[in-house]
């Protein structure tokens, strides 16, 4: 039996003569349609050898399958997906998303060469880093700034730098850990020096820093909580006062700031956290935080701070291997020109924009993309955004919601069919419901969202 069905598989050689084949052949690669016909006809004799067919397969359904292996393996990998979660901040959908004008600049600057380590008036060689130093000094008030990868190396960079075979001294309650990846303990170890920890989770004195301090304390480090808030019986030494202390005993005061906002977003409804220009303001040494949360703009590692302790970072071996290329600094420069004018900022970079919109104002565009479905499982229900990137892990932002409640499919059958889609759309599942919060939907996805799920409902 297993012999037969094995003899009846068509041939390579056939397949490749095929007219269907020969059309793929036509549109894609040869290469590939063959790797495809060799890994389709291993799996159905895989299949047939493990009892799991049992019948002859029809040739048509072998030519699909191949048709549809090469087209799925030569779609991009990585690709435009719609965020329907409500988290703004979205680490797993790319944090930040860049406006239009930011991402055509950032495309002209790759399109043809660019002045990114030359100097236009003396005609002799420049430094990346000057594209945005200056801006980086207006918008936080600090004497100097350079960018890298991501905060993670910026944090590593600055101990590396000022720490490397020394002592820095952290509080207990600030050993975080942030996306899975980042933690304090590890990353001091790489970067070469030794993490002292003092006081308890919940409390920490000046005092436990003042008793740890030696010839050999590299820094003092403070590390924003991001993801979480301990809450109750709690004491944290305020930043002052380790400034302070810093400066009487000679030792930079580093502050990982994770988010880092340029914006007071009290207005917005969100809970108090200093700007990054306030942070400054008390005289700490160094300054690091990401360049696509708060900021919204593209992937970096932001690093800002007093001018000794930049150019100590700036001759740091370690920051070439760390260093930023063209695309990041153009879309850098382009966000961060906005912040000379808070209003512009807040219309014109999404993550803001997405932060501060009134319920009301989600509610009104909620309608609109009601309007366009003609389907009684789906209408507008009331819920709650987040930030996300581990920022305000308690606030709450009032929204409206797409709610789609079928009869014919589950949510979990819904949700994967919206994965499954050429954008996919990312929805959220509560009590078997699929709820798209319109707050992180782009006005010009409607249509595409509209008749995606009218698709996938009929
Ligand atoms: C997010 C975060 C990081 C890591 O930043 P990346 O830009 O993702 O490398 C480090 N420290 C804190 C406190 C954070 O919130």
């Amino acid at each position: 039996m297993k012999k037969t069905l094995l003899r009846q598989l068509p041939k390579v050689d056939y397949l490749i003569n095929h007219d269907e084949i020969q059309k793929m052949i036509d549109d894609y690669p040869r290469k590939i349609v063959l790797k495809m016909i060799n890994e389709t006809l291993d799996e159905i004799r895989k299949n047939i050898l493990s009892e799991l067919l049992t019948e002859a397969v029809d040739e048509k359904i072998i030519i699909d399958t191949i048709n549809n292996k090469v087209a799925n393996y030569l779609s991009f990998s990585l690709k435009r997906v719609i965020n329907g979660t409500g988290v703004i901040i979205h680490t797993n959908l790319g944090r930040s998303i860049i406006n239009y004008e930011t991402s055509q600049h950032t495309s002209s600057i790759n399109n043809g060469y660019s002045n990114l380590e030359f100097d236009i008036e003396s005609g002799k060689r420049g430094l990346r880093y000057t594209h945005i130093e200056k801006v980086l000094m207006d918008l936080t008030g600090a004497e100097g700034a350079l960018v890298v990868n991501n905060n993670a190396a910026a944090v590593m960079l600055v101990l590396n730098t000022v720490a490397k075979d020394k002592e820095a001294i952290v509080s207990r309650g600030e050993l975080v850990e942030i996306g899975g990846s980042f933690r304090v303990p590890e990353v001091m170890k790489i970067s070469g020096g030794t993490l002292i920890e003092v006081g308890t989770t919940n409390k920490t004195h000046l005092k436990d820093f003042e008793n740890n301090i030696n010839d050999n304390t590299g820094a003092i480090l403070k590390v924003h909580t991001s993801n979480y808030k301990i809450l109750g019986f709690t004491k944290e030494v305020p930043v002052e006062d380790l400034v302070a202390l810093g400066k009487e005993k000679n030792i930079p005061v580093v502050l990982d700031l994770g988010s880092g906002t340029l914006i007071d977003l009290t207005k917005y409804g969100l809970s108090v956290e200093p700007t990054v220009l306030e942070q400054v303001g008390k005289g700490i040494d160094i300054i690091t935080f990401s360049g696509d949360k708060l900021l919204g703009g593209p992937q970096a590692g932001i690093i800002v701070g007093k001018k000794k302790y930049i150019d100590a970072i700036k001759k740091n071996q370690l920051t070439r291997a760390l260093r930023v290329g063209k695309m990041t600094i153009s879309a850098l420069e382009s966000t961060l020109r906005y912040y000379f004018d808070e209003k512009k900022a807040i219309e014109e970079i999404p993550t803001l924009r997405m932060i501060a919109e009134t319920y009301d104002s989600v509610n009104e565009r909620a309608n609109k993309l009601l309007k366009y479905f003609d389907n009684k499982d789906i209408r507008i229900i009331d819920g709650e955004s987040q930030v996300g990137g581990g920022t305000f892990p308690l606030d709450v932002i009032p929204s409206a919601l797409i709610e789609i409640n079928s009869t014919k499919f589950s949510a979990s059958q819904i949700s994967s069919k919206l994965r499954n889609l050429e954008v996919p759309i990312i929805a959220r599942i509560s009590e078997n419901r699929i709820l798209l919060d319109v707050r992180t939907l782009q006005e010009n996805d409607f249509e595409y969202i509209v008749s995606s799920i009218n698709n996938i409902l009929e």
